[in-house]
């Protein structure tokens, strides 16, 4: 299993009893991955990183918990069932979906006009060419224009099928005075993307030089598009930031795209909007390193300070690198080589507190209210720190730097954090009068029956014919010879074994730990074994004349319809041995495999409902593991039986 799943990323070669291919993690040149079918796990050497199917599509892909066991359960085509959506939400779910398939169209449109069409090839082409950006770079980006008539796009995608009101919904178009148009006509089209890359949203640049028009327009917030979670570039970077260990953060799109032309793709932009908690917490999947990458103006720095508290409040390291006034990644990379670039991006990039400190004190030189003023922003900055030792360790630094002695620093910061954990109390207080007003939640209904337990029921309760099947059979048939393939593992052949009707019976049974449903046959199951190990049968009719009436009834019972094979075996008995001989065989394997299949059926039903209920992540996981493997049993008998089961 674990190879199929990361055989979706990774070229894996069968070496032994594993599998060997490149690390997905780092550049490596020789293979140093390792997938072991057999433990379910993957080892990479050369980054250090291992575990099962799940973690690998967590690292690699990103992905948390949740999603990847949905990605899982979508692979294997497991349904886990969800808590039926309701109205309000299943609208919602619509509402994403049809906004999701017109930005998509809309995004290959544009893409399409540009490099396909006179007017998108003479102005929107031409502009990103003359800009500097390269084919590959402008393909990888999606970039494309839209065409500078009214309507051009929308009566395209009308006739492609897609309704106004979506493209409306999208801000694809716009309506004014009963007249509708394409609201990024004539501008050049920066497709943004969610992290698995679908289209939820557009910048669109003017190529008017005209300072009445805003240069850019953005997409309005949708159900698809929410601005404070969104990163431009998260797509095409997170690989990167991944296997660099460090996000860098710009403002926008042509800083991103810039940046990766220049060989730093590891780079987004929190574009549109200043940046966020939301934001920052995105990128904490990827890394705990981020760099901001801002203009040297004072309007980038008064930013970059912001961004600074906004990163560090959540834990993570934050360097920042100025570019020289008046360039930002973008001119700036434009201007000078990559290898440059890259050069300029290591050896500028400040620690938060070094860069605070620097920057503040140019300003407060020679000012002693300046200087107290400043000493009370670095040690804000500090306080936003999570982790105590951080702190304490920082404190030291910042010492240092500004010549003042730990103890006021400490205090500082301490009076800071005092403040903030009042305002909180305070917060919370006034959370739970709201709270308090609320009257508290109702019990939680009765556990209602669901499918899950109503399929499960029946599934037991039709059990019983199958199980009078077998106890028929093995009264019938117990002691007569049959042929038993033997599948060996090691050497993956087959064997044959003389068995009886009975050993194979009862032994599949107590291998497969399948235990029947009522007691009485229970029983019989249970004696007719006892005497399989001391090598004999018991007695012609035991069972019919057993001690115990429940066991001679039910015998009775079962023997008013005798066993029969089908295709008139007794019959045939007679002409063709052989043949029946096999019929037999056959019917008893058919027998254990019916049960089996429906011990197993049962099993799911009962995964089902456990899933259903499961709050625990680590056990939901086991859980789905199981359920996966009980598919793959259920698929294969389904197969023995021609998929004609139950
Ligand atoms: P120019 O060629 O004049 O430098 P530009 O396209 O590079 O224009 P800038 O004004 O330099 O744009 O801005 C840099 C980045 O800031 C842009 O890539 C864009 O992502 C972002 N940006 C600028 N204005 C806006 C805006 N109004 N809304 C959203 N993003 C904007
Ligand atoms: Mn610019």
């Amino acid at each position: 299993m674990i190879e199929e799943v990361i055989g979706d990323f990774v070229q894996l070669k069968k070496s032994g009893s594993s599998y060997k291919g490149l690390s997905p993690f780092t550049n490596e040149k020789t293979p140093s991955f390792y997938v072991s079918p057999a433990k379910g796990i993957f080892k990479c050497f050369s980054s250090g990183k291992g575990g099962n199917a799940v973690t690998f599509l967590m690292e690699h892909e990103k992905l948390s918990y949740p999603e990847a066991l949905r990605w899982l359960a979508d692979k294997y085509n497991i349904e886990i069932e969800e808590e039926k959506p309701n109205e309000e939400e299943m609208q919602e779910r619509s509402e994403r979906e049809s906004l999701l398939a017109v930005s998509s169209y809309a995004a290959k449109f544009f893409e399409e006009y540009m490099w396909n069409h006179e007017e998108g090839q003479a102005i929107g082409l031409s502009y990103f060419q003359e800009r500097g950006f390269r084919d590959d770079i402008i393909k990888l980006f999606k970039l494309g224009f839209c065409p500078d008539g009214w309507t051009g796009f929308s009566d395209e995608a009308q006739k492609a099928g897609y309704e106004l009101k979506w493209m409306k919904a999208a801000g694809l178009v716009k309506e004014s005075k009963d007249k509708h148009f394409d609201f990024f006509k004539g501008r050049v089209m920066f497709p943004i993307r969610d992290i698995s890359g679908r289209v939820i949203a557009f910048g669109g640049r003017t190529l008017k030089t005209d300072k009445k028009i805003a240069k850019y327009f953005n997409s309005p917030e949708s159900a698809l598009y929410i601005k404070s979670k969104v990163l431009y570039g998260i797509y095409e970077a997170k690989n990167s930031i991944v296997k660099k260990d460090r996000c860098y953060l710009v403002e926008g799109y042509t800083d991103v795209i810039s940046m990766h032309q220049s060989g730093v793709d590891n780079v987004v932009a929190s574009s549109g909007t200043s940046l966020t908690d939301d934001q920052v917490r995105l990128i904490k999947r990827y890394t705990q390193n981020i760099t901001i990458l801002y203009d040297g103006d004072p309007a980038g720095i008064r930013a970059s300070f912001r961004g600074i508290n906004l990163i560090l409040a959540q834990g993570l390291n934050v360097k920042v690198v100025l570019f020289p006034d008046g360039d930002d990644p973008d001119s700036y990379a434009k201007k000078v080589s990559s290898e440059i670039l890259q050069n300029y991006i290591e050896e500028e990039a400040k620690d938060f507190l070094e860069f605070k400190t620097s920057m503040l004190a140019e300003d407060a030189a020679g000012d002693p209210i300046k200087r107290a003023e400043m000493i009370r922003e670095v040690v804000d900055s500090i306080a936003h720190i999570p982790d105590g030792i951080k702190r304490a360790v920082y404190i030291q630094e910042c010492s240092r730097l500004l010549a003042i002695e730990e103890q006021v620093l400490l205090n500082e910061t301490n009076k800071i954090l005092r403040q903030e954990n009042k305002k909180q109390a305070k917060r919370n207080e006034f959370r739970n009068e709201q709270r308090n007003d609320i009257p508290p939640p109702p019990p939680p209904p009765p556990l209602e029956e669901g499918p899950h337990q109503e399929r499960k029921r029946k599934l037991e309760t039709s059990a019983l014919s199958q199980e009078k099947d077998l106890i028929r059979l093995l009264l019938t048939f117990g002691r007569h010879p049959i042929k038993v393939e033997l599948h060996r593992l090691e050497d993956d052949e087959k064997e044959t074994l003389d068995s009886s009707v009975a050993e194979y019976l009862l032994f599949e049974l107590q291998d497969e730990q399948l235990e029947l449903h009522d007691e009485v046959m229970r029983k019989i199951v249970v004696e007719y074994a006892r005497f399989l190990q001391k090598g004999e049968f018991p007695p012609e009719k035991y069972f019919q004349h057993h001690e115990s009436a429940s066991i001679h009834t039910l015998c009775a019972d079962l023997m008013a319809f005798p066993y029969e094979l089908s295709g008139n075996w007794s019959e045939r008995h007679q002409i063709y041995p052989e043949t029946e001989d096999m019929n037999l065989a056959k019917a008893t394997k058919d027998c254990v495999f019916r049960l089996k299949l429906r011990h197993v059926l049962v099993m799911i039903e009962e995964l089902q409902i456990e899933i259903k209920s499961c709050a625990e992540e680590e056990k939901l996981f086991e859980l789905i593991k199981e359920k996966q493997h009980l598919d793959a049993v259920k698929r294969d008998l389904s197969r023995y039986f021609g998929s004609a089961i139950v």
